[in-house]
């Protein structure tokens, strides 16, 4: 029926996302009849706040409905400055920034304009999915820097410094960090900033997107404020989908120096244009408007974390450390494997117990191994409490019955 089809070598180096598809596989079981709770998909239940409902449609009314330019809408760039410089202390041009269809997209094309055949990336991991299948389609290698639970999962600098070679284009890092909720403290930062300062052809690509999820007070820190050294070669990434619950908007945004985004906006011209014009005005809006319900929301997700964190470290065989921000939990479930599943089957890697727990009982939950660690699961808690209530009961008693 396909004939002649076949993939590009760079695609054949991509792996599908396991996050994505255990979504999926959970909607068809829900389509099917089955009750499940979802609480493996990294997106808020609440609703986009009603002023940035309300923005979207002005734009519509006001004929903002044509092709933008390229790299974002001047207004939103403009926003996009003063939100660095309010919240990060960060000064940048508005042509030192760019807009793209989700802060997936500003990764893509920051690793894509970047990387040739050859080069590696370091990660921590456990890590957010999609840097090493992008730099796996550049044809470029990604070097895991393990981070331990007993670390809280925070990154050594002596990992980092360790890690570093010749061949080394970008340390890729993420705090608040999906899947652990590990963050730094400025001292933390520095101690890592400083092995960078030493190794002055490598690039800095922070993916900053849970900035604003940040529990028990602590504050956010991001690279190129810790070291002002480090300005000239990083790429702040942000967006809009989890602070402000837009996460169906696809509006992220990255500032940097002028060659990279000029390089990311020639990838972006030639392949999606510009990111939505609609989105764009209703994320200027986001950004410059009350940020009030953002702290509101960290406060009922702070709630959600303690609530997760007690029911499961009641649960027998799990260990689950308390995050420090984003929206998931990463407990281990070491203690389970080797044992039997309540189906009668083997738990041999993290994986059986997440399909073993949806297959009993019928909760969604991601796998450690698609983080790049474990043998642990990681829960998203951007659910409402009912759903996490009733979730964490069907695993405490999904738990209870392995042996
Ligand atoms: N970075 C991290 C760490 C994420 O968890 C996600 C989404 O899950 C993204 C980036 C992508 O964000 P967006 O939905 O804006 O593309």
């Amino acid at each position: 029926m396909a004939a002649g089809f076949r993939r590009s070598q760079a695609l054949s180096r991509v792996a599908p996302s396991e996050t994505i598809a255990i979504t999926q596989k959970a909607r068809d079981l829900k389509a099917a009849g089955r009750d499940i709770i979802e609480l493996s998909a990294g997106q808020p239940d609440f609703d986009t706040p009603d002023n940035i409902k309300v923005a979207a449609s002005r734009a519509i009314d006001r004929g903002m409905t044509k092709y933008p330019p390229v790299a974002g809408i001047p207004e939103l760039r403009e926003a996009i400055c003063r939100k660095f410089e309010r919240e990060n202390g960060l000064v940048y041009k508005p042509g030192q920034t760019i807009v793209s269809t989700g802060g997936k997209q500003v990764i893509a094309n920051a690793l894509m304009a970047t990387l040739d055949v050859g080069d590696e990336i370091v990660v921590p991991v456990p890590g957010w999915v999609s840097y090493e299948q992008v730099a796996a389609y550049c044809g470029a290698k990604t070097i895991p820097l393990s981070c331990h639970e007993a670390d809280g999962y925070k990154l050594r600098p002596q990992a980092l410094e360790a890690a570093i070679g010749p061949r080394t284009r970008w340390f890729v890092f993420n705090t608040p960090c999906n899947p652990s909720g590990a963050s730094y403290s400025y001292d933390e930062l520095k101690a890592l900033t400083d092995v960078l300062v030493r190794h002055p052809l490598i690039w800095v690509l922070t993916d900053d997107m849970y900035e604003h999820l940040l529990y028990d007070g602590r504050a956010f820190f991001t690279p190129a404020q810790v070291e002002p050294q480090l300005l000239e070669r990083t790429l702040t990434m942000n967006g809009v989908s989890k602070a402000y619950a837009m996460t169906g908007w696809r509006i992220g945004y990255g500032a940097g120096p002028e060659p990279l985004i000029r390089a990311m906006e020639l990838l972006q011209m030639q392949t999606t244009s510009g990111a939505s014009t609609i989105a764009q005005w209703a994320a200027m809006e986001a950004l410059d408007g009350p940020q009030d319900i953002v702290a509101a929301r960290r406060d009922v997700f702070q709630q959600r974390r303690d609530l997760v964190v007690r029911m499961l470290n009641q649960a027998p065989l799990l260990t689950c450390p308390r995050p420090e921000g984003a929206f998931y939990v990463f407990p281990s479930c070491a203690q389970a494997i080797g044992k039997k599943a309540p189906s009668g089957r083997l738990i041999e890697t993290d994986q059986d117990f997440a399909l073993e727990l949806l297959d009993a009982e019928g909760v969604a939950v991601v796998h450690g191994g698609a983080f790049g660690a474990g043998p642990a699961i990681r829960i998203s808690y951007a659910a409402s409490q009912g759903a996490l209530e009733e979730g964490c009961a069907r695993i405490q008693r999904f738990c209870a019955m392995i042996c």
